[in-house]
């Protein structure tokens, strides 16, 4: 529903031919896929936890937190979705501004054709355009030399609060998880306050093992989620087949002195009839 390129029915049949059992669909801002993602994964035998993962600011760098196991009905997770959204089509015009004065024309209508609803537009659309035109090769390369901090196209913007993002979630019953923490570009004094901050709030988990880590990082998390008390979750962050470097159920396991998130929620998973 949000920069991916498959639906969620298509990526259920996608997990369940790789092998995988419990699956979360966790677009970016938003839930409005969770009900058809769950009676997929129903329907393919996978055993369910909604998901999302929420845009926030934290110390000048976008963190994303992802939730798993809450309500998808709760109202207060509703309202900070939309708010969380509400920025990005002002965004977007100014991204294809910037973008214009080096030459690139109509990036704006471009991005939106892959996403149809401007409250849901994303850098990654504005990569596909890029590639569609053939200013870059492939959507590693736009995010190289267009739409990050100091090359054009890129739009300093103010997300949701560390704090409400996991209130939202928590409130909602569901857990926070610090998603990919060896993508951002911390010192390791502000990522030492993101952990805490993260703690405090009443976040429980970190991805350890993702599509955006290092074999170094899997360590070094594994580490972190020790040295924090916080439980362990595993996502393959898929966006696309041809975008990618990571499908759905191809990462290693969770290593196994570490609590795995799902144990933290396993009254909020919806499981498959079969398997
Ligand atoms: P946005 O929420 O509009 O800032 O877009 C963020 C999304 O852009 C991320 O979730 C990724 O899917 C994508 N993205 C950001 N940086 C890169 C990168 N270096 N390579 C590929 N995709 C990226
Ligand atoms: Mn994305």
């Amino acid at each position: 529903m949000s920069d991916g390129t498959l639906t969620p029915e298509a990526l259920a049949q996608r997990a369940k031919l790789n092998g995988v059992e419990l699956w979360a669909l966790t677009d970016h801002d938003e839930i409005g896929g969770q009900q058809r993602a769950a009676a997929a994964a129903k329907a393919e035998g996978l055993h369910y936890l909604t998901g999302t993962e929420i845009s926030v600011t934290f110390a000048h760098e976008t963190v994303h937190i992802v939730g798993l196991g809450f309500d998808p009905n709760d109202a207060a997770m509703h309202a900070g979705l939309l708010a969380t959204r509400g920025g990005r089509g002002a965004r977007a015009r100014e991204m294809s501004a910037q973008l214009e004065k080096v030459g690139i024309k109509g990036a704006y209508e471009g991005a939106l054709k892959y996403v149809g609803n401007p409250e849901l537009i994303s850098r990654t659309h504005f990569a596909r355009y890029l590639v569609e035109t053939g200013v870059c090769r492939e959507t590693h390369e736009v995010f190289r030399k267009y739409l990050t901090e100091g090359n054009p196209g890129f739009v300093p913007t103010r997300w949701a609060s560390l704090r409400d993002a996991v209130h939202w979630i928590t409130d909602a019953g569901g857990v926070a998880v610090i998603a990919h923490p060896g993508r951002y570009k911390f010192t390791p004094s502000e990522e030492y306050a993101l952990f805490t901050e993260f703690k405090t709030h009443g976040g429980q988990a970190t991805e350890v093992i993702t599509g955006s880590h290092t074999a170094a990082e899997f360590v070094k998390y594994a580490e972190t989620a020790k040295e924090f008390g916080l439980a362990a979750s595993r996502g393959s962050d898929f966006h696309s087949p041809d975008e990618s470097h990571t499908d759905l159920g191809t990462l290693p396991y969770l290593p196994g002195d570490l609590t795995p998130v799902w144990e933290l929620i396993a009254s909020r998973i919806q499981y498959a009839s079969a398997h």
